[in-house]
Order: C-alpha cells, then structure tokens, then sequence
C-alpha cells in the first residue's frame, strides 16, 4: 500500500455519492418553519447556567482528591480497569454514537444499540443529545464562519488578547454567550431526533443521565471491592477524573484546538480552519482527524490514508461485522482524490 491509497473501502460492497459523504446530515432535514435562535428562558436557564460550573467543579476537586490518593497509595489495578472502562465506553458512545449517528447519520444500528449510544453518549456532559445535534449540525454549516456557534475565530483578531478569549469562547464562554448559547434551535435543526419519542426523554433526563455517570463507577467499584473506600477512588477515578480529561479533550483540546492547529489535506466545503492532529488521533477517539472530518462529514470513518487510526470507525466496523450497524458510509477513492489538496 502506498501513501496515497485509501485505508478502507476496497471490497466494500455499497457506495455512496459524493453528497452522501460530504453532507453535514440530509439538507431535507432543515426544518425551515423554525427561526434558528432557542432561548432558554425562566428556571431552565437558570438551572442550564449553575449546572456546567457546578459538574465541573465537582470533577476538578475529585480530580484532585485524585491524585492526593495517587501520591499516598498510586492507583489499584481495578481503579484503572473502572477509569479505562469508563473513558472508552462513554468516549466510543459519544463520538460513534453523539456525533456520527446521531448528528450525521453516517451509519444505522438497531434500535437497542441506538438508545445505550443515546444513553452513554450523554454521559460525556456536553449537552442535551438534541441541543448537541443541532449545534453540532450548525457548527458544520458555518464552520467558522459568523453563525458557527463555538468557532475560536468569533472574536475579531484585532481586539485585545483575541486568541486567549476566542479560545476560551470555543471552550466554555459560548454556552454563556447571549448570542451563541441559543444559537440553534432543535425544532429547525433536529427535526428527526425530536420526532422520536426515546429521544426526547433521553434529552429530558440529561442531568441525571451525567450525575449517573459518576454513580457507575462508584457502583462498580462496591461491587468489585466490597469495601467502601474502593467505590469511593472509583468514584474519583471513573468519575470526576475520567469527566474532566473527557471535557478538555472534547471541549478544549479539539473544539478550539482542531479549528487552531493541525495540517490540512483536504478542501472543506465550508471552507472552515479545521486540521488534522495526529498525536491526538487515540486519545480522541479518531475525531482529530478533523480536516477529514469537515471534508467528508457524511463519512462514519475518520481514517483516510492507510497509517491513519481511527477508534471510533474501527468500533464502527465492528459493529458491521456483527450485524448491527448497516448503511456505513465511506467515500470512495476516487471521491477521496477529488478533494485531496497538493
Ligand atoms: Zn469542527
Ligand atoms: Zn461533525
């Protein structure tokens, strides 16, 4: 295999067009009765706007608690089984699930397994599932343009210490931004989720699907101890440390980084600043490939080139191996080629 060949798809038997796999989500799916601003108003925006400081602090102040436990005893065996456990079920869930089922329909699975990705995928924090879908959707169509809700290129460059806020405003400040935090309205762009009744209740449950996830650990940590102390350093470990290494490689290191950093291979439709950051490909789960992704946002794969790893999309193929996920799309090499840049 050379450089230039693709890594998968040879004997794949579907192919899609070139739509298919440059498609943010199916255009008909734009419900154009609906404004594009949502506003949160009463105890829900009050609740929405304690509750991201609130979950973070506790995830920073266990995380410490963390690694004070760390310095006095290290970690034990089954912490670190808890903590990899727990990154990679709520990590896969997010980024297979949250991300390329839910927001680009890139692929299909069977029902059961599209409520656990629901379920799970909203254990990473980041928002309601159709809030998510809906910004990420917008995110896609203005990639950082003006209506891109979190790009870090909103505040102009010639402002003071524009970099540091545009970064912190890709971070955090856009979901307290009046502008940005009800930038997209699920009615117009997530028409498909809210027409499914276990979406919506998922949706409705988010806070207490996140404070789950710190349970969860602490459950299995009982369980596989018997002791109380060892469902309290799983809570720390498997919880509050997983949460916020989860946040700030979600959140932080590609929502703000992948959109600053990062080599360009393909053309982006949208003409957005997005990169590929290689030594971030496993720790993200393949969504590092992000100059891929925006090329080919209708690709469940993110791996385009032979030496590229995509977790994510290999979790994908086994899913489709097993039956369980169908339609994936993939560009084909010629489609590849097309929008490759020399
Ligand atoms: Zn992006
Ligand atoms: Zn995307």
């Amino acid at each position: 295999m050379t450089m230039q060949q693709t890594s998968y798809l040879v004997d794949t038997p579907e192919q899609y067009s070139v739509t298919e796999v440059t498609e943010v989500f199916p255009a008909t799916e734009i419900d154009d009765r609906y404004p594009q601003y949502q506003a949160l108003s009463g105890v829900r925006k009050w609740i929405r706007y304690a509750w991201y400081p609130m979950i973070d602090l506790i995830s920073v102040m266990g995380t410490i608690a963390a690694i004070a436990s760390f310095e006095r005893q290290g970690i034990s065996w089954i912490d670190l089984g808890i903590l990899l456990f727990m990154f990679n079920f709520v990590g896969l869930a997010g980024e297979a699930g949250m991300h390329r089922l839910f927001a680009h329909k890139s692929y299909k699975v069977i029902k059961p397994l599209r409520i656990l990705l629901a379920v799970a995928g909203s254990m990473t924090g980041e928002s309601p599932i159709l809030e998510y879908v809906a910004y990420h959707r917008r995110h896609h169509i203005y990639a950082d343009q003006q209506g891109d809700p979190h790009t870090p290129y909103y505040i102009d460059a010639e402002q003071p210490l524009s970099r540091i806020r545009n970064i912190w405003h890709s971070f955090f400040g856009w979901k307290y931004n009046s502008k940005t935090s009800q930038m997209a309205a699920p009615e117009k762009y997530a028409k498909d989720l809210l027409a499914e009744p276990a979406m919506v209740i998922i949706n409705n449950s988010f806070y207490g699907i996140v404070l789950a996830s710190f349970v969860l650990p602490a459950l299995l940590g009982l369980v596989l101890t018997g002791t109380v102390a060892g469902a309290w350093t799983a809570f720390l470990w498997g919880g509050c440390f997983r949460f916020l290494v989860m946040t700030l490689m979600g959140d932080l290191i590609i929502r703000a980084g992948c959109h600053l950093f990062g080599t360009r291979p393909f053309i982006d439709q949208a003409n957005s600043h997005s990169g590929n950051i290689w030594f971030l490909a496993i720790p993200s789960l393949g969504l590092a490939w992000h100059n891929n992704h925006h090329a080919f946002p209708g690709s469940a794969l993110l791996n385009i080139d032979w030496w590229q790893i995509d977790p994510s999309g290999s979790f994908i193929s086994l899913l489709e191996k097993l039956g369980w996920a169908t339609n994936v799309k993939r560009p084909t090499p010629e489609q590849v080629k097309a929008k490759r840049l020399n």
